[in-house]
């Protein structure tokens, strides 16, 4: 979609570009991602600041600016029709979408950021500030930011850690990538949706950082679904089995935190207990572990586990598609049932 000549004018043209915050990608991440800015930018600016957002689905965009309306009738939010229409209005914008496809479209296709940078002055341009939060293929990134800067406007890297509870609560983990004046130039805005915004390295950096944080999980999670069905077909309690595996050496986040198994942690609501919704979705990590053995390929490193946890997570949504858009740690309803038909 391009933008017409006299809207272009217009949200160029604007005063209150300077002070406007863009956000495109308003799905289980970006949305309470997005409501944390948003709030959080308009309490510190003391009502002086504007938001547009945007999502190939305009009734998700819809469905934020009514709901934000509903809390903050005073602030001004406008559901922009394109990526090109964010960045024209809005100096800072921040991108969060599920894969490489997405940002490519997003920032290079007709109707994206890139072409619309290329219309805005120098002065504009300059100023503008893109943040792009999704974990995507390393080299694409790079290539994007590249086009950017090469544009003349700053670009950062900044996968997050912290899942839509860590969302929601405004505690998320930023791995950014950038020089060190970018990431100083981006913290502020990150702090508003985040608690550790971490320096990672040059462009590009963040994004591996993510990449083997989520090697590291995408595992993990299997193992702790193995163990928690082996422990619970030999006799033990659930409940039991995931308090001595939290307070021992097995314990990690897939265990203490999302645990798979509904019941196993009373205190807490992982999304097991909600039929595995609204956590991070399975196809979301088969995603990023191919992420991870492309990349281990393109440097030789080894990935045993890793591409055998890949294929486990091929497998779970192969054989049982509605698994795809539920929380990865329904990886253990997969191999319960699995277990339940080999054993008759
Ligand atoms: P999601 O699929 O729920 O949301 C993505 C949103 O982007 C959707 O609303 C979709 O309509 C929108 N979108 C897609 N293409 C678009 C386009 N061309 N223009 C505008 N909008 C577009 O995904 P999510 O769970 O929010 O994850 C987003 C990113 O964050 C992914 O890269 C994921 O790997 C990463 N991540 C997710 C979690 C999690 O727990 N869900 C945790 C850490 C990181």
């Amino acid at each position: 979609m391009r933008p017409t000549q006299r809207l272009l004018q217009v949200l160029t043209a604007s005063p209150q570009r300077p002070r406007t915050i863009g956000f495109i990608g308003l799905g289980r991440m970006g949305s309470p991602m997005a409501h944390n800015l948003l709030e959080r930018t308009f309490i510190e600016s003391v009502g002086n600041a504007r938001f547009v957002v945007c999502d190939a689905r305009t009734a998700t965009a819809d469905a934020f600016v009514a709901d934000f309306a509903t809390e903050f009738p005073r602030v001004e939010v406008i559901v922009a029709s394109s990526p090109a229409d964010t960045v024209l209005a809005s100096e800072t914008v921040i991108t969060m979408l599920p894969s490489t496809p997405h940002v490519r479209n997003v920032y290079s296709e007709a109707g994206g950021i890139i072409p619309a940078l290329r219309s805005l002055p120098p002065d504009a341009v300059r100023s503008t500030m893109c943040i792009d939060s999704t974990t995507l293929d390393v080299d694409v990134a790079r290539e994007v930011s590249a086009a950017v800067h090469s544009i003349g406007a700053t670009m950062v890297d900044a996968p997050v850690s912290g899942g839509v509870t860590g969302a929601k609560a405004g505690t998320l983990s930023f791995l950014v990538g950038g020089t060190k004046v970018e990431f100083g130039r981006a913290s502020p805005t990150l702090t508003l949706m985040g608690k550790n915004i971490i320096y990672c390295g040059g462009s590009g950096a963040g994004l591996v950082a993510k990449i083997c944080n989520n090697l590291v999980l995408g595992v993990q999670q299997i193992v702790v679904a193995e163990a928690m069905l082996l422990g619970q077909r030999l006799g033990l309690d659930a409940k039991v089995l995931a308090s001595v595996i939290n307070s021992s050496t097995g314990a990690c986040w897939s265990s203490s935190v999302n645990n798979p198994v509904p019941g196993a942690l009373p205190d807490k609501s992982p999304p097991c207990e909600q039929d595995y919704e609204g956590g991070f979705a399975t196809r979301l990590m088969l995603k990023d572990l191919g992420l991870a053995s492309d990349v281990a390929d393109s440097v030789g490193s080894p990935l045993a586990l890793g591409e055998l946890a890949e294929q486990i997570y091929g497998d779970v949504v192969r054989e049982d598609p509605e698994l795809m858009d539920k929380d990865f740690s329904s990886v253990y309803r997969y191999l319960r049932l699995a277990a339940n038909q080999r054993s008759g």
